[in-house]
């Protein structure tokens, strides 16, 4: 790695990845160590935490302590060479705060990722609206007549809850894909973004967040997926840095080769959008750095 590309790196980190732990690929020091060849500042094991009910990507509960255990040799190890935190990415769906405190609070993790994966009213079966472009299509078709509105509100209402219900958590938190919603909206396909109800919720959103400790990702994933968009895009993100939303990086790398998966492209689109700083995680409090690149 040459010198431009080493300060280009400097105050970036990757700490939402998946491992072979949940539905990624590849162990995690394999991840450590493509994180030190890009000239990272941090890695961070983020794998998805089991759920109280049967979930083809997440972590099966008896898995979390190897996990923990593998990271914490791993942190170890590295000491002298990269911090390396211990994370989960927690998928949000109302009243599970006493399953999320037992299983995971309590066991002291260094961060969190919070994410919503699941929509659906409350007491009906939730539905995982990023599986596929056609099972989106079919949910919204059977459940709202075709009309994707009522199932973005219904994100982004959980979303809020999130907000609330984990802001006061004493580890950093950092919402993962803000605007996921948006996976299949291709070219507003589902639903107009430029509308004043869909940036009307968008805005009560980034307000509730910004009067918290919460940090926002820019999930470069997304550009690699249909819509090819960011999450947040540029639109979500400019409001960001107007509220002063402390922002991070992030590749949601499901295989070590993607652990800083177009992050120039990041850096390019967070100065576009306004940002001057990044958070950079370590032990312990998390710091805010000046936004390096060109
Ligand atoms: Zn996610
Ligand atoms: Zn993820």
């Amino acid at each position: 790695m040459n010198q431009q590309s080493q300060r280009f790196l400097n105050n970036l980190a990757s700490i939402h990845t998946h491992s072979r732990y949940c539905d990624g690929h590849g162990e995690i020091y394999e991840y450590v160590e493509a994180a030190i060849a890009a000239g990272l500042s941090a890695f961070g094991a983020s794998g998805h935490a089991p759920l109280p009910f049967p979930c083809e990507y997440a972590m099966p509960l008896t898995s979390v302590d190897a996990y923990c255990a593998d990271v914490r040799l791993l942190a170890a190890h590295y000491a002298d060479r990269l911090p390396v935190l211990l994370g989960l990415e927690l998928d949000y769906l109302p009243g599970l705060s006493e399953f999320y405190e037992r299983e995971f609070l309590l066991r002291h993790f260094d961060y969190y990722v919070a994410s919503v994966h699941y929509v659906g009213e409350l007491g009906t079966e939730p539905w995982a609206y990023d599986e596929s472009d056609m099972a989106f299509r079919r949910e919204v078709k059977r459940r709202h007549g075709g009309d994707a509105r009522p199932v973005v509100e219904n994100y982004f209402q959980r979303v809020l809850q999130m907000v609330d219900e984990l802001k006061s958590w004493p580890v950093p938190i950092v919402i993962g894909h803000l605007d996921r919603i948006a996976l299949w909206n291709r070219n507003d396909c589902y639903f107009p973004t430029n509308d004043d109800w869909y940036l009307g919720i968008v805005d009560e959103v980034l307000t509730a967040i910004s009067r918290t400790p919460l940090i926002i990702e820019l999930n470069t994933s997304g550009w690699s997926k249909p819509a090819e968009v960011s999450n947040p895009g540029l639109a979500i993100l400019t409001r960001c840095a107007a509220k002063q939303i402390p922002t991070i990086v992030s590749a949601d790398a499901h295989r070590p080769a993607n652990v800083a998966a177009n992050y120039r492209r990041a850096v390019q689109l967070l100065k576009q959008a306004g940002y001057r700083e990044i958070v950079v995680p370590g032990k312990g409090a998390w710091s805010t750095r000046p936004l390096l690149g060109e």
